[in-house]
């Protein structure tokens, strides 16, 4: 069966790095028929940070990345939080000790500084504990542990030996064990270090693949190693390629937002989000770039998931933001707007739903977010407080107010002109005073809506209706 799983330390938010880790493990899942389960890592009691877990869980329920097992689904693997789990980790460690993989550690940070000053004096290429207590007698471990002297558990790695393991993603990948640090297993506070809690979890929750960011590539010889020593069936490996900012350097807050929740709040869909996210590192094969979940299910495999660091690139979540937003059904595009609204200084204007819509159907191919059916037009909400500069100049004659009078009067004639009407009228006015069109229409705009670009003009004048037009032509020829 095949079972994976998303194992994020709770640092407070859910990073795109983390949800990319986290959509590949579900789209994974959800492909093979199999499950996939949260996990959290935490066990570092000095990273606590209040709520963070169920920050998390809400931004991958958010992504509609819902697991089979986890903390607050239950499970029978459980339980998932690590912080729950210590005796088990502490029964392994021992039984690595008994079989000679690992040792209890009693030196002083005094010792271990010493030795880390005087490896690098030598330019070693990586600073390694010098396994001085695996040669302690079994009479004085038992004399320190008596006497409650702090101890940590190490990780006995054999020097001279390859390490080698396949990945789905990298291929063939060696490590070197005189590379690898006697790892500790147990920390002074007896809690387990990320690499003994992931791998007796990973065994006994019976992960079939650990798919997993690139920064975890080379804590994985330390997995092998484990694997080995318990003698347990290792997982299959794939790593994840990093991502990147534009320049190429590690995605980092410094160039943008990187928690799930900050995008969230400035209006991307989630369904752009995920599509978005997909694609840092994987693709079907083929040109396609607009997916929705289920049809990334459909053609997701690790296989083609690259090894290069995939660019992080704004434009593109902008850009797919926009395409998800236009293919919403108008009703969905109603509702938030409807509530967006309530956040505006407008949600006293009761608009109808029909005005709404209307709004939306003029401006769905111009937005990029739910808000710019506000932002980018408030023409339809409020009377214009100025008008585009560089168009007065352009447009504005001196024969221009006659021309929008001639306009006004027709339009005040008709009862509740439809958009037919007014572009009737419009074509009418300028066929008898002999003008070209732009003539009329630059100036229209102005005055209904103070710039130069928007939905078509007379969209935009049934929207407004009679009322509305005829006060601001009044307004601007004053
Ligand atoms: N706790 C690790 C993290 O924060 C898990 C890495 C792994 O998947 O093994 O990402």
């Amino acid at each position: 069966e095949i079972r994976v799983r998303f194992a994020p330390s709770p640092t407070g938010y859910l990073h795109v790095g983390g949800l990319r880790t986290a959509l590949y493990n579900f789209l994974f899942a959800r492909k093979n028929n199999g499950k996939f389960i949260l996990r959290i890592e935490d066990t570092d009691r000095n990273r606590f940070v209040e709520g963070a877990v169920e920050n998390l869980i809400n931004s991958l329920k958010w992504c509609g990345l819902n697991y089979d097992e986890g903390p607050d689904v239950g499970g029978n693997f459980g339980p998932y939080m690590q912080s729950q789990r210590i005796e088990l980790y502490k029964k392994y460690a021992e039984e690595l000790i008994n079989k000679g993989h690992a040792y209890y550690c009693f030196c002083k940070p005094e010792r271990l500084q010493a030795l880390r000053e005087e490896q690098e004096k030598q330019k070693l290429p990586q600073v390694k504990y010098d396994k001085h207590c695996l040669n302690l007698s079994k009479e004085e471990i038992q004399r320190n542990l008596n006497d409650n002297k702090p101890f940590v558990i190490r990780l006995n790695v054999i020097p001279n030996q390859k390490i080698i393991f396949n990945d789905i993603i990298r291929g063939t990948v060696e490590f070197d064990s005189n590379n690898i640090d006697d790892q500790i297993l147990i920390k002074s506070d007896g809690y387990p270090t990320y690499h003994m809690a992931n791998v007796v979890d990973d065994h006994f929750m019976e992960i079939s693949h650990v798919i997993r960011g690139e920064e975890w590539l080379s804590s994985t010889p330390k997995h092998i190693l484990l694997y080995e020593f318990f003698n347990w069936e290792k997982p299959k490996f794939a790593h994840l390629p990093l991502l990147l900012n534009p320049d190429r350097s590690k995605l980092s807050k410094r160039q943008g937002d990187v928690a799930v929740e900050d995008y969230r709040a400035k209006g991307y869909l989630q369904q752009a989000l995920v599509n978005f996210v997909a694609l840092l590192g994987w693709n079907a094969g083929d040109d396609q770039e607009f997916y929705y979940m289920n049809e990334l299910i459909e053609k997701f495999s690790l296989e083609r998931v690259n090894k290069a660091g995939a660019v992080f690139d704004l434009q593109k979540l902008n850009w797919l933001n926009a395409e998800h937003l236009r293919k919403l059904d108008d009703k969905i595009l109603l509702s938030m707007l409807k509530d967006f609204i309530l956040t505006t200084p407008y949600s006293n204007l009761n608009y109808s739903d029909d005005k709404l819509l209307k709004i939306i159907e003029s401006m769905k191919e111009r937005v990029t977010f739910i808000h710019e059916f506000v932002n980018n037009c408030k023409y339809f909400y409020e009377p214009p407080k100025e008008y585009e500069q560089k168009s007065v100049e352009k447009n504005w004659k001196e024969d221009t107010h006659i021309h929008l009078i001639k306009f006004k009067v027709e339009i005040e004639r008709i009862e509740n002109p439809t958009k037919e009407d007014f572009e009737i009228t419009f074509n009418k006015i300028v066929g008898e005073l002999n003008i070209g069109k732009g003539k009329l229409i630059h100036p229209l705009r102005l005055a209904v809506t103070g710039q130069s670009t928007g939905p078509g003009i007379f969209d935009i004048l049934a929207i407004l209706g009679k009322d509305e037009v005829v006060k601001r032509i009044e307004k601007a020829i004053q």
